[in-house]
């Protein structure tokens, strides 16, 4: 029996934990049994002032600490989240379903995110540019932007957030940060370390409201230098639309639907191993997870039915029961999604091969499901399926299947399995997406830049580029 409680969910503004100014709630659910966890207290426009204001204030000492002062914080908290690891992977799992061994996977990675960005900080340097003739020399300074709104999803609701607080308190920046009301508690846990770690009040303030009217509000403010948001493609649009008020930067990491694309001299079996571990993990509520298989013809049926043997042996079940291997979906939303999805392939003319309804009738347990010979035409090519259905379609070469991968507008990731070097290298070079693996699947770590072309985003999270996001350069003009 586990130890650990779902604690009382509360906003944090100016460095105290509180309901909300207008008494408002919303009840949070447990996606394995649809009880209720708790009752989450919203955020009300004067409580959004109040947090404006303390991330103003706080941001105009933060950015005179050095990039050292700044990093010992995130590695104090760091430390404090590895202590943790445990009751933070019991919140993640109760609120967002996902079993207790991805959500201890998700801690760990929040951990390296903070190490690695703190180190980064520190590692930048000011270039000095040539004297010029006329007697003067320019200097390139980085420059933390300000406050930063930021507003993360619900899939994997711990490291969305690490990846925006990490790089913006380590450059410098202020936080609005507006999570998830489906899984408050994992970004309280997160939040709950940095101020252990003795992050001055005022500089990461949480909040929970109504998406639409909180994210209104805060771009509407010309302090809010920038905006970081993780979720849909029409939500991305439409903060964008909005953060384009007062011209606030924007990081926009938003939905994909990748293509897997499998050659008939891949080493099938290792290619299927590991897609569909890929594609079943965080029951596919994952932005970056397989949404397509294309599948070469002479190979097709093999894969098919290694694909459904592999996912026949997954086990459904409570995220918190140790034997399950995929979790509930994380909301009701989601389940609703599978059921339309499915029933429209079938619709277009697709087969059933593993799966293809709800579990039970109590959480939101979707059988994983494979589907075969899916036409184009079909929904769930085209529209992110976020869930644990693997559409499988064929294709006669590789010309073919290029323009067929890259005919959405999203453009996130994209995976190839081949024997072929120099068809990895040219799949390397054509498919439209932001990261490309090539015989392998690619996680989104600390230390690369992950970020979306055409409609799947703006900008990056991770890597050096990721910090960056947070920083303006200035150009010091100096007498010499
Ligand atoms: P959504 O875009 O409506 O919500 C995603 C997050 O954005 C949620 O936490 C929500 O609170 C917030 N949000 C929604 N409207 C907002 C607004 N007007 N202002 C500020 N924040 C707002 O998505 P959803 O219904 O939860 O899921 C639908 C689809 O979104 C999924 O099927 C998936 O395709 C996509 N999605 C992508 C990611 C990702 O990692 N890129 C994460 C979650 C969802």
């Amino acid at each position: 029996m586990t130890q650990h409680r779902y604690p009382q969910p509360l906003l944090f503004i100016d460095g105290t934990w509180r309901e909300g100014r207008g008494g408002q709630r919303t009840a949070v659910l447990n996606p394995a049994d649809e009880s209720k966890l708790a009752d989450l207290p919203l955020a009300e426009i004067a409580d959004l002032d109040e947090a404006l204001e303390a991330a103003a204030r706080a941001f105009r000492l933060w950015r005179r600490t050095t990039a050292f002062e700044r990093a010992a914080i995130l590695e104090r908290a760091a430390e404090l989240l590895a202590e943790r690891r445990a009751e933070i992977a019991f919140v993640v799992t109760c609120e967002q379903g996902k079993p207790l061994a991805e959500a201890g996977m998700e801690i760990d990675r929040c951990v390296d995110t903070f190490r690695w960005f703190a180190g980064e900080a520190t590692r930048l340097v000011e270039e000095v540019y040539p004297k010029r003739p006329q007697g003067f020399r320019q200097k390139k300074v980085a420059e933390p932007l300000g406050v930063v709104a930021a507003f993360t999803a619900w899939n994997f609701p711990a490291i969305l957030i690490a990846r925006k607080l990490a790089p913006a308190l380590a450059a410098g920046c202020s936080v609005i940060l507006k999570a998830s009301e489906e899984a408050p508690a994992s970004a309280m846990a997160l939040v709950k370390a940095l101020e252990d770690a003795g992050l001055p009040k005022g500089l990461v303030n949480l909040v929970f409201g109504v998406p639409d009217e909180v994210s209104a509000h805060l771009l509407s403010q010309p302090r809010v230098r920038k905006l970081s948001f993780t979720g849909s493609v029409p939500v991305g649009k439409l903060l964008a639309v909005r953060a384009a008020e007062h011209l606030a930067r924007c990081t926009l990491e938003l939905g994909g639907h990748a293509p897997a694309v499998i050659f008939e001299d891949a080493d099938l079996e290792k290619a299927v191993a590991d897609c569909t571990a890929f594609k079943f993990r965080n029951a596919g509520q994952v932005c970056i997870t397989i949404s397509r298989f294309y599948v070469q013809e002479s190979v097709y049926g093999e894969v098919l039915e290694r694909f459904a043997d592999k996912a026949n042996a997954i086990k459904t079940g409570p995220g918190l029961d140790p034997s399950s291997t995929m979790g509930p979906l994380a909301n009701a939303r989601r389940l609703a999604a599978m059921e339309e999805l499915t029933g429209d392939a079938i619709g277009c003319g697709a087969r059933v091969v593993l799966g293809g309804t709800r579990l039970g009738n109590q959480g939101y347990f979707y059988a994983p499901t494979v589907l075969a010979d899916v036409p184009e035409t079909a929904r769930i090519m085209r529209e992110e399926p976020f869930g644990p259905i693997a559409p499988f379609a064929s294709f006669a070469d590789e010309e073919e299947v290029v323009t067929r991968s890259n005919a959405l507008e999203y453009g996130l990731a994209a995976y190839a399995f081949s024997a072929d070097p120099a068809r990895l290298d040219r799949m390397g070079r054509d498919l439209e997406a932001g990261m490309v693996g090539l015989n392998a699947l690619t996680p989104a770590l600390a230390d690369t830049p992950t970020g979306g072309l055409k409609a799947s985003g703006i900008g990056y999270e991770g890597g050096r580029e990721g910090l960056e996001a947070y920083f303006h350069k200035k150009v010091l003009g100096l007498a010499s």
